[in-house]
C-alpha cells in the first residue's frame, strides 16, 4: 500500500536497519521499545490483521513465527524467554494497519492479567 509506514520500510524508501530479510518477510526493532529486545516481524504482504486470513496467510504467519524463534536465538532471549504479540484491531491498540508479530524480551515482562 502507498502510505502505509510498514510497507514503505519494506520497499526501502524508508530507511531501517534489517536484522533480517527475507522473500517474505523483514525484522526491524520498534522505534519505541517497551523491552532490551523489541523487534517487529513484518511480511511484505500488506494484510490488515488476522482477520480472514485464509489458507495463505496461515501458511505466511507459520513462517512469521518460525523468524520469530530464530531471532530470539539471536538476541539471546531464546533461552531467558519471550513474549510474542499480535495487536489485532481497535481495542488492542493495534497502531499499524499491516499484520506484524512484536517479538519482546531481556527482562521480565510484565504479567498480562
Ligand atoms: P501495533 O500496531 O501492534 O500497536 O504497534 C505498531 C508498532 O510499530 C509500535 O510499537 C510502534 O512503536 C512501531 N512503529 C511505528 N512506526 C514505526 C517506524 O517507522 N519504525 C519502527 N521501527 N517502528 C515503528
Ligand atoms: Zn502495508
Amino acid at each position: 500500500m502507498q502510505d502505509c509506514i510498514f510497507c514503505r520500510i519494506g520497499r526501502g524508501e524508508v530507511p531501517s536497519l534489517m536484522l533480517h530479510r527475507d522473500e517474505r518477510c523483514f525484522v526491524i526493532r520498534d522505534i519505541h521499545p517497551l523491552a532490551p529486545t523489541h523487534l517487529l516481524i513484518i511480511p511484505h504482504l500488506h494484510l490488515t490483521g488476522l482477520n480472514g486470513l485464509g489458507a495463505h496467510g496461515e501458511q505466511l504467519f507459520g513462517h512469521l513465527m518460525a523468524v520469530a524463534g530464530e531471532m530470539a536465538g539471536r538476541e539471546r532471549v531464546a533461552a531467558t524467554g519471550y513474549r510474542l504479540v499480535v495487536n489485532q484491531g481497535p481495542d488492542s491498540g493495534q497502531a499499524v494497519t499491516h499484520a506484524h508479530i512484536h517479538l519482546m524480551g531481556g527482562k521480565r515482562l510484565p504479567e498480562l492479567g
